[in-house]
């Protein structure tokens, strides 16, 4: 008999499995050895062998191989094996790099690895997918994404929708019962859940019994090979850069060849070290660079609780314009406690700290008793009953299992004396409309000793109000007279401008002993109970986060379910809402166009009582007006919105995983802070690629230009090709990737967000480079000339003074590359990669000058101090000659 045809009370046998305390740690461990990990196979990995060989395979590397074996079988040996050598330590640096940026987003992957609910030893408790083993029990709830295939044993009002498998988007309704068939279609099977399909609506429990492979998902492996393009806006700008440097230093290295032939030089000299210039000219480790960069980013966003989970969102963070945030939980802390209770005209205070179920209730000063009062009994008990929450006790501290919300009703009712245990036995619940965030509402069904069925009802008192035709008034049943409504808009009021959350409580005497299954039949005709208020303070450091992002051109808007007042007062205290804002509620989005919207868009600070759909209008309308819009969710209704954001952010911890995969970055604490944490870094990594490409451009364009105005001049070679590919492995590669991990600016924060489309060469990158670069070789040859005098007996000792100078000029002008500004504008010593990066660049430099076996390799000489002042004097001016006009910038 397979799975689905079994009744529940079977499966226990066939799984051997128990349904009150789930598996055993060592039932798991001898299952887990029997079946393996719950993993799907991926496709092969590249080798490190292939990718070690992929590190020579560039063109120009190649034929630099080529000429070099063939200079060593002409008796260059010393060259031949020193070009070997530098070609290989390049290789094998390259190989690293990539390597650790490959590393990198393989952890990312699995920083976003699934998790699932499963009964282990009595407890539930949360492990990733991989782990589960058949015949663990998952829970799963509306917005979780399946973890393996599972026959279902409990449902209420479950949905999942299956298009992963079956290409069917409309969700299916799951039961229980046994289905008697023998041959059924995974579409027809309505009491299983599959791995990788969704849960919609609703909650349920199941029995693994199947996983990894042996999935109904494990047998399709092409669905496998989705795997998405990580490749950022810039890196895409940068590969097509890529290519036009490559023409130029090709163009130019060639120009070097032929002038330095017509000028007398032997082709075989001019061939050589015209290769060699085209190899360390072309900046073919730039994307490896940028993609440690990013990743080196990410790594530091993870330390500031925000998950990037694609790659290019890195450099969208830092254009961002717009933060559209929820309210609750990101901006609030989340911590709810009721404070005032409201029924038939009457209000209570409820003291009391955080989540101890200890406090009194007050009436004006007077402490009163829940006895005293019928309205309020119901108010609290049925607010517990119509609820999931639960609070445990650790022998030291109070915890909240559940939504906070329902936590803090529970809590207001465990003040007054009630038990969940004893509510139940009187009431049993035997039906449950779940919450969800466009109804605003969840409704139980219970029945009570005598068979008498009641809904029970909270919800957004807004949203209750229209559907309660009567209401609980001085204990007694009234009609809902427009007075009554007036009142309890009042009370509502009252609460919402003391930043209270409020919920009603209602419900409604059902006859004849069924109930409806459509939550629209049940949650109608009710009698209003009243209301409960509750505080949820504003995260202390939202407010100094929110002043922060303004100063940076980043608009922040507050997008909650909440009421209008409360989301008000809240947004007021944040600093979000001043008096040239306005606000708008989720029924006046319904009477507008997207179009209609973009005419105001920009002014509005908080939008309240929206639900999930309208967030995607927000999201395109801000878009029209040119914005980058980050936007925040955690619902499966919001996956659309998060989706459609240039940045979607998912809430880390009550995150659904259906909006976790649809976003692009992951709150791990579900605080604002973060989002801002998170686009300070992203604009920080984006100026660092800024700055590594500035200084490897300069310093190519400098190499090159040494030796095309020497070989124009007439003059000999300034540098010989190991030298060049020393310079190019040491000076390029160690300060670049420092610089990759430069602090930010102080005044990162205090820009304009960058437009997307800003080019690489943007805001005066490329003169700079040029300006540098053209100013390097220019000091180089100088440094060349002085020393050569024209005699070809100082030629080892010019070379060697060249060589020197144009290092020199690279390592003074890298601090320059860490500012727009000036070298000036930053302390030199803050960065202490790029100190070590440029003192081990020193060091090695005077190895190979002053160590003798290496003279020989690298044709070098010992130079003394005097040279030393001199060449330091020269190196300095590429850097140090802009400084007046930036002093004169700054009078201005
Ligand atoms: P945000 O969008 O900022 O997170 P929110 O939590 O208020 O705000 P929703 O979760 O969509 O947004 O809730 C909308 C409204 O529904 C709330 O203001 C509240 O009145 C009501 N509500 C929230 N949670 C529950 C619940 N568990 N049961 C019944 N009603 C609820």
């Amino acid at each position: 008999m397979k799975f689905h045809e079994m009744p529940v009370e079977d499966l226990k046998k066939s799984l051997s499995t128990d349904f009150e305390n789930g598996l055993s740690n060592e039932e798991v461990k001898k299952r887990r050895k029997q079946h393996g990990f719950n993993e799907l196979q991926e496709g092969e990995k590249q080798s490190a062998l292939l990718l070690f060989f992929s590190q020579f395979k560039d063109f120009m590397v190649l034929v630099l191989l080529g000429a070099t074996f063939i200079s060593g079988i002409l008796g260059e040996y010393v060259d031949a094996i020193a070009i070997m050598a530098i070609v290989l330590i390049n290789g094998v640096l390259g190989f690293f790099q990539e390597r650790k940026a490959e590393k990198s987003l393989q952890a990312l992957k699995e920083l976003s690895a699934p998790q699932v609910t499963v009964l282990r030893n009595g407890e539930w408790e949360k492990i990733p997918s991989k782990e589960v083993v058949p015949g663990d029990i998952v829970k799963f709830t509306s917005g979780d994404r399946i973890g393996a295939d599972l026959r279902i044993i409990e449902a209420k009002s479950l949905e999942i929708e299956e298009s992963a498998l079956t290409g069917e988007s409309v969700p299916v309704e799951k039961n229980v019962s046994p289905i008697r068939e023998q041959k059924l279609s995974i579409g027809d099977m309505h009491n299983m859940a599959f791995m990788g399909t969704l849960v919609t609506r609703g909650s349920g429990v199941g029995v693994v019994v199947s996983v990894g492979m042996k999935t109904a998902m494990g047998q399709i492996a092409d669905l496998l090979q989705t795997a998405e393009s990580m490749m950022t806006p810039l890196q895409r700008r940068l590969e097509e850069l890529g290519k036009i440097l490559i023409i130029a230093a090709l163009l130019l290295t060639a120009l070097v060849v032929v002038v330095g032939v017509i000028q007398g030089h032997d082709l075989y000299t001019m061939f050589f070290a015209g290769v060699s210039l085209a190899v360390a000219a072309i900046p073919e480790g730039l994307p490896a660079i940028v993609t440690v960069a990013l990743s080196l980013g990410v790594q530091k966003m993870i330390k500031r609780k925000a998950i990037v989970r694609k790659l290019p969102a890195v450099e969208t963070l830092g254009c961002a314009s717009v933060i559209c945030s929820d309210k609750t939980g990101t901006m609030t802390q989340n911590k709810m406690t009721v404070t005032k209770l409201w029924s038939g005209g009457k209000t209570w205070d409820v003291t009391g700290q955080g989540y101890e179920p200890r406090g009194e209730f007050l009436q004006g000063e007077r402490s009163v008793q829940i006895k005293e009062e019928k309205a309020f009994q119901q108010l609290l008990s049925f607010g517990m009953l119509c609820n999931h929450a639960e609070l445990k006790y650790d022998g030291d501290q109070y915890h909240l299992d559940g939504d906070p919300t329902e936590g803090a009703m529970l809590i207001a009712a465990m003040k007054a004396g009630y038990t969940r245990d004893s509510l139940q036995k009187q009431f049993r619940i035997v039906h449950e409309f779940p919450f969800d965030s466009d109804r605003k509402m969840m409704s139980v069904v219970v029945e009570d000793p005598n068979g008498k069925k009641f809904v029970v009802t909270k919800g957004a008192p807004d949203v209750l109000l229209k559907v309660s035709d009567s209401i609980l008034y001085d204990n007694k049943l009234q009609y809902f007279s427009d007075s009554h409504r007036k009142t309890v808009v009042g009370a509502i009021e009252s609460m919402a401008q003391d930043a209270l959350r409020t919920i009603a409580v209602a419900y409604r005497p059902l006859s004849n002993g069924t109930y409806p299954l459509h939550e629209a039949e049940a949650e109608k005709d009710l009698t209003l109970i009243g209301l409960q208020g509750m505080i949820d303070p504003p995260r202390p450091e939202v407010r100094e986060a929110v002043k922060e992002c303004k100063k940076a051109g980043i608009q922040t808007v507050m997008i909650t379910g909440d009421h209008v007042s409360t989301a008000k007062a809240i947004a007021k205290q944040l600093g979000i809402l001043s008096s040239q804002h306005i606000v708008l509620e989720g029924h006046q989005l319904n009477d507008m166009s997207v179009e209609e919207l973009e005419d105001v868009v920009e002014k509005t600070a908080v939008f309240a009582r929206v639900s999930p759909e309208h967030k995607l209008k927000i999201v395109k309308a801000f878009q029209n007006r040119g914005h980058i819009v980050a936007m925040t969710g955690d619902g499966v209704n919001d996956a659309p919105a998060i989706k459609a954001a240039d940045i979607g952010v998912a809430m880390g911890i009550t995150g659904t995983d259906v909006a976790k995969e649809a976003s692009s970055l992951v709150l791990l604490d579900d605080n604002f802070t973060t989002i801002k944490a998170a686009i300070e870094e992203g604009r920080n990594i984006y100026e660092n690629i800024r700055k590594f490409i500035r200084y490897l451009l300069a310093s190519n364009v400098g190499e090159i230009l040494v030796m095309l105005f020497a070989m124009l001049l007439a003059l000999p070679l300034p540098l010989v090709p190991i030298q060049i590919l020393w310079v190019n492995l040491v000076t390029d590669g160690l300060p670049a990737m420092a610089l990759g991990l430069d602090p930010s600016e102080d005044d990162v924060m205090n820009r304009k967000p960058r437009h997307p489309k800003e080019g690489v060469f943007a805001r005066g990158l490329g003169w700079k480079v040029v300006s540098r670069g053209f100013l390097i070789g220019l000091v180089t040859l100088i440094a060349f000339m002085i020393a050569y005098q024209g005699q070809d007996d100082r030629l080892a000792y010019a070379q060697t003074v060249a060589f020197a100078t144009l290092v020199m000029a690279q390592l003074i002008h890298v601090f320059d590359c860490r500012s727009d500004h000036s070298v000036f504008a930053r302390n030199p010593f803050e960065n202490k990669y790029l100190i070590g990066a440029v003192l081990s660049s020193l060091v090695l430099m005077f190895i190979v000058i002053y160590y003798p076996p290496l003279q020989p390799v690298f044709h070098t000489v010992a130079i003394d101090v005097k040279d030393w002042l001199f060449i330091t004097g020269l190196a300095a001016i590429p850097t140090f000659v802009w400084v007046g006009s930036h002093f004169t910038r700054k009078t201005k």
